[in-house]
């Protein structure tokens, strides 16, 4: 079983004196109360985000534009004439540079989401809720999408004293700008998308020049109003409210855990003081570090006050830690107040490493990784099926040899033309009526009706086992070969 880490609650209200810079006020509605007075379903408040910087910023941002420039790039790749990545869902079949995967391999796939989740695992257990606030989708264009809102509508005041005000032309233009330019982000974030399930280019051509067809033209409005939708207006709900991840991710959290939070033996009590204010005169105040400008709660994209101990809500994204940071700076405080740090570490103790939990996901990670790379690396570019014909056991040739018909299935899983010779095995001077070399085309099956026969005097059983090899040299020279077992029967 895996321990939750005990949340501490602290009061939200300041412990001493009133708080030292503005807060942003936030737009709440009441919705009713139970008879003990207490809010049942706390409605929504509008969350107007602050701009920060610092170094957890500039990790977001760099993370966040190798992601984007990633996803942006990688279906305009091009290899050996084609897409180099292409999940093409018609036929059944997804282009990796030059391997293309099919659904006969569902062990690869099974093991790159296996390797996907163990990664996730124990990213999550060695600093928490990272991926959320450094490189998700959700979090990367929503902070796209925040900066859209900056450039045009201003800081977060002026944003939130633009929506109190009536329609004017100023405010026309700046939210009809706004709203134009998510609609074009995402309408670009839905056709680089859709690029990855058909081919990329046509996509945009055909897209812009209305001839795209009825389904494709439907997913990319689809995933444009997703897009629109999630970073634009949904933002903290689908983290709070939609994501499972966050849901289970306090079972991978343990005590050595890094996460984002608020030393409140340091931080408390907290208060505004002057910045010339003496260690004795804090003393006398009952003040800790905390001078309770609400600047972290501000920055916060999920609205949050993490001085209220570890909540569900927050992705670790780190801006109230460079908010905090930027504070202590201007007070001449030890940086840290808010910080990436452990339970065991903000007790006093050191984080230990190296623990059971951590070295278990990672030797399942590393386990199925090589699981991975050896599905790959004896993954063979060809697969074959044979089927008897189940109208006849047998029939009698008019040469009196004895004859079984099959129907023989050469899959070329190679995205080049490849010359396959096919012989039968196990079955003494048997008799090979059909084409013993064809050609197929890359990513095709070739369907070849055979019948084999033999002299009934080399059948010594009823059920003689035998197999059917198809072999091919490929464009490099390597031999590939598959040995497909099947039974002739007699009697
Ligand atoms: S930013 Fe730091 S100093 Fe300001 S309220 Fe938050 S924890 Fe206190
Ligand atoms: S509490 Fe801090 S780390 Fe958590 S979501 Fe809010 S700003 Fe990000």
């Amino acid at each position: 079983m895996s321990e939750q880490i005990p949340v501490k609650v602290i009061p939200a209200e300041p412990t001493a004196g009133k708080t030292s810079a503005k807060p942003i006020p936030q737009k709440v509605t009441i919705k009713p109360a139970d008879d003990a007075g207490v809010e049942v379903y706390p409605a929504r408040s509008q969350i107007y985000v602050r701009a920060v910087k610092g170094t957890m910023e500039t990790f977001r941002r760099f993370f966040g534009f190798i992601f984007l420039a990633i996803f942006t790039v990688i279906p305009w790749i091009q290899y050996n004439g084609q897409q180099a990545i292409l999940f093409d869902i018609p036929e059944q079949r997804f282009n990796l540079f030059a391997i293309t995967l099919w659904p006969q391999d569902l062990t690869v796939l099974a093991y790159i989401f296996i390797v996907g989740a163990f990664a996730l695992f124990f990213v999550t257990t060695f600093a928490g809720r990272v991926w959320c606030g450094f490189m998700c989708p959700q979090t990367t264009w929503t902070y796209m999408f925040i900066w859209l809102e900056e450039k045009i509508e201003g800081s977060a005041n002026k944003r939130m004293k633009l929506d109190q005000r009536s329609l004017d032309f100023d405010k026309f233009w700046r939210k009809a700008l706004k709203h134009s330019s998510w609609i074009a982000v995402a309408l670009l974030t839905a056709l680089t998308f859709v690029g990855y399930f058909t081919p990329i280019g046509a996509l945009f051509i055909d897209f812009f020049t209305f001839q795209t067809g009825f389904w494709v033209a439907f997913w990319v409005l689809f995933f444009t109003f997703c897009t629109y939708g999630n970073a634009g207006w949904m933002r903290e709900i689908m983290c709070i409210h939609m994501c499972p991840y966050a849901r289970f991710q306090s079972a991978m959290f343990d005590k050595d855990t890094f996460t984002v939070a608020y030393d409140a033996t340091r931080g408390e009590g907290r208060g505004p003081r002057s910045r010339k204010a003496t260690p004795e005169q804090l003393q006398a105040k009952s003040l800790g570090d905390c001078i309770d400008c609400n600047l972290c709660v501000q920055v916060c994209p999920t609205g949050i006050d993490i001085r209220n101990g570890l909540q569900y809500e927050c992705i670790n994204c780190g801006a109230c830690v460079d908010a905090c940071n930027g504070v202590m700076d201007k007070m001449g405080y030890a940086k840290g107040l808010i910080s990436f740090t452990s339970e065991h570490e903000l007790n006093g103790g050191t984080t230990k490493i190296v623990r059971p939990k951590l070295v278990g996901y990672a030797l399942v990670l590393c386990v199925m990784t090589g699981l991975l790379a050896l599905d790959f690396m004896t993954r063979k570019p060809l697969e074959v099926d044979i089927i008897r014909d189940r109208s006849s056991l047998y029939r009698e040739t008019n040469e009196g040899l004895i004859e079984n018909v099959y129907t023989l299935k050469v899959l070329n899983k190679s995205q080049t033309e490849q010359a396959y010779s096919i012989e039968v095995r196990g079955l003494k001077d048997a008799v090979f009526i059909g084409e013993q070399l064809v050609t197929v085309a890359g990513g095709e099956v070739f369907s070849l009706p055979i019948s084999v026969a033999t002299d009934a005097y080399n059948l010594e059983e009823a059920v003689t086992e035998i197999s059917f090899f198809v072999s091919t040299t490929q464009n490099d020279g390597t031999l590939v070969s598959v040995e497909e077992p099947s039974k002739f029967l007699y009697r």
